[in-house]
């Protein structure tokens, strides 16, 4: 009775747990590996700073039926446990413009706050100290501290950060965390020695204990590819005695180095110090496509940095690994998603977009911030650049990834299917039989790789008209696992021989046919007796008129036409010379050509052109006979090619 008795309070306990009767996330086509021993209270965070200047411009989000919803209910439902927002002291001009970006002083952060709370969701406030944008290349002092010194700074920033977390929680945000900077590589609020970011680190993290004292004070940096700048950090935080809790990184996948690095560099850190560690930062791309006419920072071809298809599984497997990354290393608390919910003003065109990023400072900068950051804002003011890493399309509906949140728990397996096939290049000589690839390389949706067969719309025709018409490059589409696909042909004017500079150390596939008994008759490696590389073909025979070989090496012709072959040699102490290079199309001599030693560095090559039709076959090749004198005849042979001239 008693097993049955906790049994069923285990149910009741799980079903409270669910949701209390909300439907269950789940999914039919999201792939989502389980990180195991994911903590319960592990922190699943939301960069959500955007949100209000977004809806003032008219943008609408919408839940995963397509309807009108609040965002950070929907957020929350899909398993975000925190909201971050991003605090600038005074974001406005002289005359009181905000500079955009969503507009984020604390006031706003108070107003996300009450949404956050109002859906369940806590807060992570992330203070710049300064009065707009703050990250590695730039922590400029708010306009009001900027003739202060770092004493009467640290005083300001104290104070600013009280005031400011009164502020948030007078509104009814819940806050769990907040930083004490953003990015803070070395400099923050226009300070860059130690000594003064300690300072002002300290006097944040003394405001944050006094007015939230439930709340971790968080320390933020990026850059983890450069392991021995963390280590820097975390020691000076520690000899400066900054009090803090969680030693937090930005993670980039297509800046910050591999995984397996962020895992050990934030787990030496904890270890070391006694802290917890989280990524602050962190997105990937669902789409390479820019959604508001504004640039982004990545875009095609950038998902081949971290692997994942710029597709919105791709971006569901990224987050994922950076999830389990984080869970696996010591201390590991959370992970923070930078900035899901920042979409496009929705319009059809730059104008238009551009009118709203300046009426409601939805864009990542408006022109008048240029009075602040001449240098960065003043010039590349806009709307938004990282639309395309948002967790909802550009009319607010969102993507099947958000669920990631939920699903990586306890895991999510659906029919794995092609997710994103990779776009084949491939090189031919010309005159060489173009043959396209009868599979490519798909990436499945649970992030394997296969081999998927590969239909291309091209037909013998235009690739037998590719294969004559020279040198040139061309693009040709095709279907993969139901997924476009294409192909770039490159055609080179390419070495029809192979190993023609006898590069590959062996002598092989060229014949050798020994009619002497010369001394040294090999493939040798001496780059300064090379014509090309550091390989060529030697002989050498101190008695004389022992040296009678030849070499050559046969190919059909994939094409009828005109070719040239061409080929060097150099030497010495020869005499009696009888050096030819030779062609012969079906075992007939075709063309023919005498070539002559005389001395060490003069090379003499020659040129050979000849005819042939499709499918006959072609032998190339070099004789030599020669007396020797001196120390014996010797020579070099190097820099074949057979070339295909239409
Ligand atoms: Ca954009």
């Amino acid at each position: 009775m008693r097993k049955l008795a906790l049994a069923l309070a285990v149910l009741l306990l799980a079903a409270l747990l669910s949701g209390c009767g909300a439907k269950q996330i789940t999914s039919d086509t999201l792939y989502v590996h389980k990180v195991d021993g994911l903590p319960e209270d592990f922190i699943f965070g939301m960069d959500a700073s955007s949100v209000p200047s977004l809806e003032a411009s008219g943008v609408v989000y919408r839940d995963f039926s397509g309807k009108e919803a609040d965002v950070f209910a929907v957020l929350a439902r899909a398993g975000i446990t925190h909201i971050r927002v991003r605090v600038w002291n005074d974001p406005y001009d002289s005359s009181g413009n905000s500079y955009g970006g969503g507009n984020c002083d604390a006031a706003l952060a108070a107003e996300i706050g009450r949404r956050a709370q109002a859906a369940g969701l806590k807060l992570i406030v992330d203070f710049h100290y300064s009065d707009f944008w703050a990250d590695p290349s730039k922590q400029m002092v708010p306009k009001a501290w900027a003739e202060l010194e770092p004493e009467e700074k640290a005083a300001k920033l104290y104070a600013y950060t009280a005031e400011s977390l009164e502020t948030i929680l007078a509104a009814g945000g819940e806050v769990a965390m907040v930083q004490i900077g953003n990015e803070t590589n070395g400099s923050l609020c226009g300070e860059t020695g130690w000594t003064a970011i300690a300072e002002l680190m300290q006097a944040g993290s003394r405001a944050v204990r006094e007015v939230c004292p439930g709340a971790l004070v968080a320390v933020h940096f990026t850059s983890p590819e450069k392991a021995e700048s963390y280590r820097d950090y975390a020691s000076k935080l520690a000899y400066y005695g900054v009090d803090y809790d969680v030693f937090g990184s930005s993670y980039y996948p297509y800046w910050h180095g591999t995984l397996e690095n962020l895992r050990a560099v934030l787990s030496e850190i904890a270890r070391s110090y006694g802290k917890r560690v989280m990524v602050l930062e962190t997105s990937y791309a669902y789409t390479p496509e820019d959604t508001d006419f504004s640039g982004n920072t990545v875009g095609a071809g950038d998902e081949r940095i971290a692997g994942y298809p710029f597709t919105p599984q791709g971006q569901a497997n990224a987050v994922r690994d950076v999830i389990a990354a984080v869970a696996e290393a010591e201390g590991g608390l959370g992970v923070c998603y930078w900035e899901g919910t920042w979409i496009s003003v929705g319009q059809s065109s730059f104008a238009e977009n551009e009118a709203l990023w300046e009426q409601y400072g939805s864009g990542w900068a408006k022109q008048c911030a240029g009075s602040y950051d001449p240098e960065d804002a003043g010039k590349y003011y806009g709307g938004c650049a990282v639309d395309n890493q948002a967790f909802f399309l550009s009319n607010g509906t969102p993507l099947e990834s958000l669920k990631v949140f939920t699903l990586v728990r306890e895991g999510n397996s659906p029919a794995v299917t092609t997710d994103s096939v990779l776009d084949a290049a491939l090189q031919f000589g010309v005159g060489e039989e173009i043959v396209l690839p009868g599979t490519v390389e798909a990436v499945m949706t649970d992030n394997s790789r296969q081999d998927v067969p590969v239909s291309w719309e091209v037909s013998a025709e235009e690739l037998a008209a590719m294969q004559r018409a020279g040198a040139a490059v061309y693009t040709v589409s095709g279907t993969a696992g139901g997924k476009p696909v294409s192909a770039t042909v490159e055609i080179v004017d390419a070495n029809l021989l192979t190993n023609g500079d006898f590069e590959t150390g062996v002598l092989e596939p060229w014949r050798l046919i020994n009619r002497g008994t010369a001394d040294e008759l090999f493939v040798e490696q001496k780059a300064t007796d090379s014509l090309d590389g550091s390989w060529h073909m030697h002989f050498w025979s101190s008695t004389q008129n022992r040296v009678d070989f030849a070499i050559e090496q046969e190919l059909a012709a994939s094409l009828g036409g005109e070719y040239r072959f061409t080929v060097s040699v150099m030497g010495g102490d020869c005499v009696d010379q009888e050096l030819r290079a030779y062609v012969l199309v079906d075992g007939q001599e075709a063309a023919s050509a005498p070539l002559t030693i005389s001395s060490y560095g003069n090379w003499d090559t020659a040129e050979l052109r000849f005819s042939c039709r499709e499918g006959q076959q072609i032998t190339v090749g070099v004789a030599v006979k020669t007396g020797g004198k001196g120390s014996g005849a010797w020579g070099k042979i190097d820099a074949a090619a057979l070339n295909f001239l239409g």
